[in-house]
Parts: C-alpha cells; structure tokens; sequence
C-alpha cells in the first residue's frame, strides 16, 4: 500500500495517521519533538528538524504523496521535497499565501470577499497611519507564526498604541479593524485532485482567551447565508487549485459574512465532523491528498465539539461516563494551562 508523509506530529496528524490507516495506508510523521501525538499511531516517525536534508530525503524516499498538519513549514523543506519529486498537497500557493496575514487578506479581498479592513506595520509611523486609516478599535498582529490568539493586542485607544507595536518584538505586523460579528462560524471544505469540491455544514464557533472553546452543529444561520458560506469556500479552494481539507473561518455581521482566516489543513473546529458525519474532515483530507473521490460529508447529527485544554483533563473520568459524549484524546505527556489536550463531541439527541 502507499504511504503518506505528514510534516508535523501533533493531534491534527495523529487523527490524519488514524483515518489513513483506517482506508489502508502507511503514514510517515516528519516532527522534530520526540514523543509526539502523531508518532504514537503513525507507522514511522522521523524525528529531525525541518532544515535536515538528509532527514528530508529520507522522509521523501518513504513516502508516495506529502501533506502537512500545520501552516509554519519552513519553504525550503518543501522547496527539498518538490525537487526530488514528491507531490505536496495542498501545494505550494496555499501555503505561501496563509503563512502571511497580509498575503491572506490580499488575496481574499481579490477574491472580491469581505475582510476586516487592514493595513501593514512595520513601525510606529505605520501605526499611526493605519490607526488614521482604519479607525479604533483594532487588532494588531504579527504577520507570520500567530495561533490561538498569540501574536495579537487589543488597541482600543491611541494611549495603547505603543504597547500593542512593542508586543509585535519589532517582527512584521498587521493592523486589522475590529469587526462587529454577532457570532462566529467556520466552514470546512475539501477539493479533490478532479477538481470537485464538498463542503462539510458550517459550526458556530466560541473562543475563550483567544483559543477554541466549542464548536456548535448546527450554527445559527439563515439559508442564505449558509449558502454564501459554502459557495465563498468553494471560491477558495478553487482559485488555489488546492487538494485536500481547508478551515475558513467567518464573522457573521449585518452586512453579511467577513471572512478572517484560512487554514491550509484540516481544523479544529471541524472535529465535530468525526460524530456528526459518516466521512470526518481527516478521512475527507486523506481521499483528497491520495487523488481518491471526496467521501459523503454530509452531516446526520447535531454535535457540540469542546475543546479539552490544559486542566479540562480533570473533568475526563465523569466524561468518560456521560451519555452521548465521544473523548478524543491527544497522548500528550504533559499537561500545560492553554495546551490543548483533547476534545469531546457531544451528540445531542432531539
Ligand atoms: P487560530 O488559533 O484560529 O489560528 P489566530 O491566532 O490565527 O487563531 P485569529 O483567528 O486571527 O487568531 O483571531 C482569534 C480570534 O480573535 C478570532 O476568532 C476572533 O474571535 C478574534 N478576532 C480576530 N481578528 C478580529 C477582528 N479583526 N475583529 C474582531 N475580532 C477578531
Ligand atoms: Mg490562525
Ligand atoms: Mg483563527
């Protein structure tokens, strides 16, 4: 059978490792840590960091097809793997364009798609045109390497201008205008190699502290927004030829949907999706990557998803023994306050 190289070992490659198994292939997790969720069910770790070229070469040597469980893979690794021959998937563009937030909204609102209003800063005199530009409140954050939340500040008046650009640790940023959203929502969708395209339903997503806290099948949305939804991922995917799964993640306003980010890979607001559908977003992202059709995503459950973070793994015994609840937990050794450790769907019946 083939095998299929993720770069990256966290949870996202561990549950892609688990559906690739399950439809008969072998993974093979490039991750420099030791010990890391994906390489306690993949069949191969190679444990290297990202600029060892031997290590790359011998990652490609035992793979058929690459994809990657987070967005901060250094280019030159992929630079390594296209030369010597091994289809990356999604490509190049996808990554290239969501590992800079101006890149990302540049290319959206390109696209003709609603984004906050934003504006790149490189220094104080930056700041304080963009600030000039798009009014407060606003959120600055660093262009590249941002996750939950991190690599952000709050600029709700001039006095906290300065402090915001200080947090920045002088690397490039991006000021964005605040949106007035009512609630968030995201939209995982996938593109196979023939070019078709399915949409699992959009989740209704709560952050806590900047980091995912639930996700909510159905979200609260009309008819046509929820079109709107699938039909702007759709656009997504197609201009980046991309193959495999993608998060959109959206703010529901008056005025319609804003799009705030991609995610080039499977999401976690789409763990629902292993309780509310025959065919998950991992399942959806490895028939993608392999030049397989795209399986029926279609959703036949209501399903709250909660992220299970740091000392939520005290409340794991009484879940356990809940009715309707499906754990889903990471092997993480250690468990940190922020970390994320876990997650449950709760399949609520009518
Ligand atoms: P992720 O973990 O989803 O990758 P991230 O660190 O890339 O998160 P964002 O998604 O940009 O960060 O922002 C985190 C959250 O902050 C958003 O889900 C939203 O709640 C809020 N937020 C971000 N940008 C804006 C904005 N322009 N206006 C209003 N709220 C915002
Ligand atoms: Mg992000
Ligand atoms: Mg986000």
């Amino acid at each position: 059978g083939a095998t299929i190289g993720i770069l990256g070992g966290g949870q996202l490659g561990r549950m892609l490792s688990v559906a690739a198994a399950r439809l008969g292939f072998k993974t093979c997790v490039f991750e420099p840590g030791a010990d890391c969720p994906a390489s306690h069910v993949a069949h191969e770790h190679i444990q290297a960091g990202y600029d060892d070229e031997d290590a790359l070469r011998r990652f490609a040597g035992a793979v058929d097809v690459v994809t990657y469980e987070f967005e901060n893979i250094p280019t030159s690794a992929l630079d390594l793997l296209d030369g010597l021959g091994k289809p990356v998937r999604p490509g190049r563009t996808a990554l290239r364009i969501s590992q800079d937030r101006l890149t990302e909204k540049a290319f959206l609102s390109d696209l003709g798609l609603k984004t906050a209003p934003f504006a790149a800063v490189d220094d104080e005199e930056d700041l304080a045109e963009a600030i000039a530009e798009i009014g407060l409140p606003a959120i600055l954050k660093t262009r590249r390497f941002g996750y939950d939340g991190k690599g952000q500040a709050r600029i709700l008046s001039e006095a906290d201008a300065a402090q915001a650009l200080a947090d920045m640790a002088g690397q490039s940023a991006i000021l964005e205008g605040f949106v007035e959203f009512s609630h968030e929502v995201s939209v995982i969708g996938a593109r196979n190699i023939a070019g078709d395209v399915a949409c699992f339903d959009p989740g209704e997503n709560v952050h806590e502290g900047g980091i995912l806290r639930t996700t909510t099948v159905p979200a609260r949305l009309t008819a046509s927004q929820r079109t709107d939804a699938v039909l702007l991922t759709a656009q997504i995917l197609n201009k980046l030829d991309y193959v495999g799964a993608m998060g959109v993640e959206l703010f529901v306003t008056s005025a319609g949907l804003v799009v705030n980010e991609i995610a080039p890979r499977v999401h976690n607001s789409g763990h629902w999706t292993q309780q509310g559908c025959a065919i998950d977003q991992f399942e959806q992202h490895i028939r993608a990557v392999a030049g397989w059709p795209l399986g029926d995503g279609s959703r036949y459950a209501d399903v709250v998803m909660e992220n299970l973070i740091g000392e939520d793994m005290d409340r794991v015994p009484d879940i356990a023994g809940e009715a309707g609840a499906a754990l889903h937990l990471y092997g993480k050794a250690e468990v940190k306050p922020g970390r994320k450790m876990g997650h449950v769907n709760r399949i609520k019946r009518g």
